[in-house]
């Protein structure tokens, strides 16, 4: 990896960056200056550099290129992204197809933008036809969970558009993000069509008033999102927002547990249940209710929590002090709350558990779906096993959220999957799956999960404006 230290910000400020534990680099402390540097530059490489004289063909050849070179690399980034954020090595690694995959999906794209051709019945004889056009500067401000994969995400079907962007990665998972930057520029992708801008909120909030910013396409937490929304509607910028959940993983009596078990125990332990989609309520119905918290208490205590470098380890720490004592305070409410632990309950201290930010998978049973833990998103391995008597009623309970974000159904019987599939209000339903996501298939939220799809044909066209044309003839 290149020496990130050589980027320096305006104002001359860096700060350390921190793996959940131990300090492993420093890096620029950017400012206003740096972003208003960042988004000349992007609206320099947009309207007169040579950016914006790339052919649809071009665009994609870079962006080919870019996907090798991210493929040649991944085991780097991989590490980079462990080392920052702690997801477990062996998990970081996995990443690698759903990036490289992006990248040539919207690669794919850029040379199939149309506009259409449209009968009017003006009084004159005219022509009408639409032009696609990139919708302009974008700012893309993401979050920590997944620095790499967020990067590329938001930035193929921008590019594939012919969009330039300003992204802004968390102040928790800015290297990969940093190195992404480099190698669009070795893949031929013009100075100043990428910029990565690095630092906290403020910098965040620095883009998303910013008058020369065409879009802002955002992915983090709702308090965020909104503050953002507020921020970009002086300059009625176009807004993606990509937010949190409480997502409901729903088993049936009938659902078969060999598979749906470990599912659901991975759809919320994962990354150490730092997932946006995480099934973090798991209904059950109560007829194999007993059952099936038995069998999952039983997959939690397989799971391998450990040193994040250890290909072994499945489960590793959480991010940061301050989302360690955030998830640490859930698991004090949870109990006050009157619910009972069957697995886990603590933060891990001991040995060297000690040294990082450990919380060990945990399953409250007995909640109420008026309850906290059962309510708001904890981002961390926290569930809560709520168990259900008919299907009207856990529909009913699984839509009663603010968040819309995925859900899950475990059955054998498809007209009751097909039922539950219309009747969820979400923007992602899995049926005797958890968590899958390509980039031909769109996601995101209902409600307040955001709106706006990344993945499909909807989110390149978020990166497009069209333009109605009229000739004379
Ligand atoms: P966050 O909202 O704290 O931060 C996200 C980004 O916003 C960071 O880069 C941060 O520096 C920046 N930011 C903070 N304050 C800002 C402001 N006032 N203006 C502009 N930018 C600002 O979120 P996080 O803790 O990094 O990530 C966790 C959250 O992200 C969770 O809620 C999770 O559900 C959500 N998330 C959603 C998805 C999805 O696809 N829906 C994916 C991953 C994470």
């Amino acid at each position: 990896m290149a020496n990130m230290s050589s980027l320096r910000a305006a104002g001359g400020s860096t700060r350390w960056t921190r793996a959940p534990g131990a300090v492993i680099a420093q890096i620029a402390e950017g400012n206003q200056a740096d972003i208003d540097r960042a988004v000349a530059a992007a609206r320099m490489a947009l309207e007169d550099g040579p950016w914006s004289r790339f052919k649809p063909s071009e665009r994609q050849a870079v962006m080919l290129k870019l996907a090798d070179l991210v493929e040649a690399e991944f085991d780097d980034i991989a590490l980079v992204d462990t080392l920052e954020m702690g997801r477990p090595i062996t998990m970081s690694k996995l990443m690698k197809s759903m990036v490289v995959r992006a990248l040539r999906h919207y690669a794919g794209l850029a040379t199939a933008i149309h506009g259409q051709t449209m009968g009017n019945s003006a009084l004159v004889d005219l022509t009408s036809f639409t032009l696609r056009e990139p919708v302009g500067v974008v700012g893309a401000i993401i979050p920590w969970n997944g620095p790499v994969f967020c990067a590329a995400w938001k930035c193929a079907p921008a590019l594939a558009a012919g969009c330039t962007v300003v992204m802004k990665p968390s102040e928790k998972g800015s290297l990969t993000p940093l190195r992404f930057g480099e190698l669009c520029l070795e893949a031929g992708i013009p100075p100043g069509v990428v910029n990565v801008v690095t630092g906290h909120g403020a910098v965040g909030a620095a883009l998303s008033d910013h008058p020369d910013v065409d879009k802002i396409t955002f992915t983090g937490s709702c308090g965020t999102g909104q503050k953002i929304i507020a921020a970009s509607a002086g300059t009625v910028k176009r807004v993606t927002m990509e937010l949190g959940g409480k997502s409901p993983n729903i088993i049936f009596a009938d659902a078969d547990l060999d598979l749906a078990v470990p599912a659901a125990g991975m759809a919320i332990f994962n990354n150490s249940g730092q997932v946006c989609s995480a099934g973090s309520r798991i209904f059950v119905e109560r007829a194999i209710h007993d059952e099936f918290v038995a069998r999952l208490v039983e997959f939690g205590k397989t799971l391998k929590l450990g040193h994040t470098l250890d290909p072994a380890t499945q489960i590793g720490p959480i991010v940061s002090q301050g989302q360690f004592d955030r998830v640490c305070s859930y698991l004090e409410i949870g109990p006050q709350e009157g619910v009972h632990v069957a697995l886990g309950g603590a933060a891990l201290r001991d040995g060297d558990f000690g040294k990082g930010f450990y919380v060990a998978p945990t399953i409250f049973g007995g909640a109420e779906d008026g309850m906290r833990v059962a309510r708001e998103e904890i981002f961390g391995p926290v569930a809560c096993v709520l168990p259900f008597d008919s299907f009207d009623e856990v529909i009913a309970r699984a839509n009663d959220t603010v968040f819309g974000l995925a859900a899950a159904v475990w059955t054998q019987d498809i007209t009751r999957a097909h039922r539950a599939v219309k009747r969820i209000k979400a923007g992602t339903v899995w049926v005797n799956h958890y968590g899958a996501m390509d980039p031909a298939v769109p996601f995101g939220g209902y409600k307040m999960s955001g709106f706006g799809r990344e993945g499909g044909t909807e989110h390149i066209e978020s990166y497009l404006q069209t333009k109605g044309v009229w000739i004379r003839t």
